[in-house]
């Protein structure tokens, strides 16, 4: 049974409870959304969890954060803290992409310290796998992928990203496009490898029905990954971006059938004038699954600042439609990321999806913007710290003020537009009275 099963059978389960109540939403709406697969609720039904999100259209928008060692850099205490930093400032979920000689060891901590669902890519624990054997990406078996997938779905992953829809069609659309730049995609580079190695179709699109049948058994929702998705501003919904998505619609159909859980991928690097029309273009091709953009970024030089790139794009999307967003960190295109950076990247993300979800009317963002409001007027200056977007930055720049424990602040000092209005306003007040 998955969530999606348990709905279409009339079945309540905690999570959906536990969904419906952290969406202040009756229990019908998140039921009707796991039914017709605008929600879901990524659960591996293998591991305990502390919050049981329900990502998908009308509820809040949620905010991954990728940690994840490299092969030049492999330390589980700092994984760790990267994690526990995410959920600290806000992050909804955790996705482990580490590649290196700690790959499980530090998917099995990660597993057992998060209190939010987790994910993976499986595909990369495959191509370290064989670069050990000295072996590439080339030489995978469908076998050896789904004894990964099993295995790390046995261990309590509760979504993982599948580029099923890096097939031989979207690969000739990308040859034939000329793109500016060809495709930044980690998962779909191994597989266009494979393809143009062993001259066959992906097997990951080839044996889709026995990847779905182990999700299935784990309730591991797939998150349909976007292989071809633009990197460059210039290259954003061409024709290989479209023909994946194309292919990404047929195959949440073909999950849902199975009673799998589906979230869609997206990009990437879009310009700004384009990030409503992709939002569009994706519920339409994919049945309105759940949309999970990368940013997107709106420009190629934020190098250093992606963090920020990434939260405007983000925020026109989830306000357009996107669902979940994936944090950029400012050593995005540079670096691995520090915790610093990932504290900065969720921040940003957590600003993108507050932002839209208080215009499109979100009742919890209203009201701790409303808290804000008031206490900015009242000159209230721990309020307006503590409903904050971080706190502890804001505390700390309230302490640095050389005015000190004054009410006012050190922009205006005795020229503090907002007191000054109070003063007149409750004289005024006084008067009438
Ligand atoms: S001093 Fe200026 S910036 Fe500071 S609270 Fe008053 S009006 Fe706002």
């Amino acid at each position: 049974m998955t969530q999606r099963t348990d709905a279409l059978k009339g079945n309540i389960t905690n999570e959906m409870k536990w969904a419906a109540n952290f969406e202040t939403r009756n229990i019908e709406f998140i039921v009707n959304g796991l039914k017709n697969g605008t929600i879901c609720i990524p659960h591996n039904k293998m591991r305990k969890k502390q919050y049981y999100y329900a990502i998908g259209a009308g509820l809040s928008t949620k905010v991954n954060a990728n940690i994840g060692s490299s092969p030049y850099h492999i330390n589980l205490d700092e994984e760790i803290k990267k994690m526990k930093v995410s959920i600290e400032v806000g992050a909804h979920s955790i996705m482990d992409l580490s590649l290196g000689n700690q790959i499980k060891t530090i998917r099995k901590e990660i597993l057992k310290q998060s209190p939010v669902m987790v994910g993976t890519v499986p595909i990369y624990e495959m191509g370290y796998n064989l670069s050990i054997k000295k072996k590439d990406i080339i030489d995978m078996t469908i076998k050896d992928y789904l004894e990964t997938i099993e295995e790390q779905a046995k261990d309590g992953v509760d979504f993982m990203t599948i580029h099923a829809g890096v097939t031989q069609s979207s690969f000739e659309k990308m040859k034939n496009e000329g793109r500016k730049l060809n495709i930044v995609s980690r998962g779909g580079s191994m597989l266009v490898a494979w393809m143009q190695h062993n001259l066959k179709e992906s097997p990951l699109y080839e044996y889709y029905d026995e990847i779905l049948d182990i999700l299935a058994e784990y309730d591991v929702t797939i998150s349909l990954g976007d292989g071809m998705r633009p990197g460059a501003f210039e290259d954003a919904t061409d024709r290989a971006q479209i023909e994946e998505l194309i292919i990404l619609g047929e195959l949440t159909e073909r999950a849902w059938d199975k009673g799998v859980q589906v979230i869609v991928e997206g990009p990437g690097h879009v310009p700004l004038n384009k990030v409503k029309l992709n939002m569009e273009i994706e519920k339409e091709l994919c049945h309105g699954a759940p949309f999970y953009v990368l940013g997107p970024l709106v420009n190629d030089i934020s190098a250093g600042y992606d963090h920020i790139a990434g939260a405007i794009g983000g925020a026109i999307a989830a306000y357009n439609g996107a669902d979940f967003l994936c944090y950029v960190t400012p050593a995005e295109h540079l670096r691995l990321p520090t915790i610093d950076d990932v504290k900065e990247g969720v921040i940003a993300s957590k600003l993108a999806a507050f932002s839209a979800d208080l215009a499109n009317g979100m009742d919890y963002a209203i009201k701790q913007n409303r808290k804000i409001t008031e206490a900015r007027r009242n000159l209230d200056w721990d309020n307006q710290i503590k409903y904050s977007i971080n706190p502890e930055k804001a505390k700390k720049y309230r302490s640095e003020s050389e005015i000190g424990q004054d009410d006012v602040c050190t922009m205006c000092g005795e020229f503090c537009a907002v007191k000054r209005l109070n003063d007149i306003i409750k004289d005024k007040t006084d008067g009438q009275v």
